[in-house]
């Protein structure tokens, strides 16, 4: 059997495709199963489909009818990649409105391929739903999606050429019908259909592996810096912000306070209770204090039942104001285990940042404060003094 450039070419394409779909799935599995990595694993096995009936054309009946059915099997692909990419982003998509997108889509080609048959409009139909899909998706990933976008720039950079590509393909198309094709059109059609696209289908293939590589990365990056009992930061991910909130504090002279709080006699809690409960306790304390701080302070949890917050543009007056609020809902609060009350307090250091503290000594001056509070009987919060105080007291 003699294969031709254009079969060749869809030979490939069929494999290609059936690589990127064995990737998506793959990346499901291994990647936390994310619902978008099926979708586009789906969506490439329907291109691999595609190009598959492109090859078999002589099986069928009728050219019409091949003709619908490879339209049917784009027309899913191409909204099935856009689906994707829509979930991934955690934009609401209706199904009855994509059914029904797919329906009017699929009725007109059959109107203008069946029943007042017009080559020019049966031909740009697909390209232009692909050319508005690929466009579509260009516009959602520049808009939307979490930072860093680098990955998601790249792959809005490859579907807006592949959407522009399409919508090539479909000028073309329509210019079919007007007279009749003329040499240099075709060329143009050929140039479009087999080397512009494949092109584009195999870039957009990476790119969306890319996607799914990236997310992973950030999903790993995050989990380094976030304790994953209490899901605030763990001790390493709060001096990273520390050090930015510092120097943000610093360049622009604006004051940031941070506050120790260390559970009283968690111990005893572990002690009588059991670990797991003290592990719900310090879920408890933590959601509290997320309750208490505003979205942009920081919190983390720096040792076993102590906890930091940073307040950007805050005295120590104002975290005064936090703490108090931490202290009433632990009060009135107290964590409910098998119908018994397990109430807890907290002690908290308080110190304002100074132009020339480095992290190290902010937090040291506020574990002072922390200790002296400790010292006085828990359950109460101390402010530390400013350097040159401590400075004297250490040396008097
Ligand atoms: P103080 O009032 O002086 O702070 O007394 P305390 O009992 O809270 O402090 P201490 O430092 O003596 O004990 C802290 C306990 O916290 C000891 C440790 O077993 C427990 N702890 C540390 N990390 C965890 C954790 O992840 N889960 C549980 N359940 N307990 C933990
Ligand atoms: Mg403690
Ligand atoms: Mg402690």
């Amino acid at each position: 059997m003699d294969l031709s450039a254009v079969q060749a070419l869809q030979l490939t394409l069929v494999v290609v495709s059936l690589v990127f779909a064995a990737a998506c799935f793959l990346g499901w599995h291994l990647f936390d199963r994310p619902r978008h990595a099926l979708v586009w694993g789906g969506a490439f096995l329907l291109a691999a489909l595609q190009y598959g009936l492109s090859l078999a054309r002589e099986a069928f009946p009728s050219y019409e009818l091949w003709w619908i059915i490879v339209n049917l099997v784009s027309c899913l692909l191409v909204l099935g990649a856009a689906l994707g990419h829509r979930v991934r982003l955690g934009l609401a998509t209706s199904m009855y409105h994509l059914a029904a997108l797919v329906v009017a889509i699929m009725g007109l080609q059959i109107v203008f391929t069946l029943i007042v048959p017009r080559t020019d409009v049966r031909v740009a139909l697909g390209p232009g739903v692909a050319c508005v899909a690929f466009l579509h998706i260009a516009w959602i990933l520049l808009r939307h999606g979490p930072e860093p976008r680098l990955a998601q720039h790249v792959a809005a950079g490859v579907h807006l050429l592949f959407g522009l590509a399409q919508g090539l393909a479909t000028g073309i198309a329509l210019q079919l019908g007007v007279d009749e094709a003329t040499l240099q059109q075709r060329e143009a059609y050929n140039l479009v259909n087999f080397a512009l696209m494949p092109t584009f289908f195999v870039a957009m293939g990476v790119t969306v592996i890319f996607l799914l590589a990236t997310d992973l990365s950030n999903r790993l990056g995050l989990q380094a810096v976030t304790d994953q009992l209490t899901q605030v930061s763990n001790r390493r991910g709060f001096l990273y912000v520390a050090e930015s909130l510092m120097s943000t504090a610093r360049r622009y002279t604006r004051p940031l306070t941070i506050v120790l709080a260390d559970i009283d006699y968690f111990k005893r809690i572990n002690d009588r209770f059991g670990h797991a409960v003290g592990d719900r306790a310090l879920v408890h304390f933590a959601q509290i204090v997320r309750q208490c701080v505003r979205n942009e302070d920081a919190i983390g949890r720096i040792g076993g039942e102590e906890f930091a917050v940073l307040m950007g543009d805050s005295s120590a007056e104002d975290a005064g104001r936090m703490v108090a609020r931490v202290r009433q809902m632990l009060l009135q609060q107290p964590l409910l285990e098998s119908g018994q009350m397990i109430a807890m307090t907290a002690s908290f250091g308080i110190a304002e940042f100074e132009r020339e503290d480095s992290k190290e000594e902010l937090l040291l001056r506020a574990d002072n404060a922390l200790y002296e509070a400790k010292e006085s009987g828990r359950d109460t919060v101390r402010v530390a003094g400013n350097r040159h105080l401590v400075g004297m007291v250490s040396h008097g």
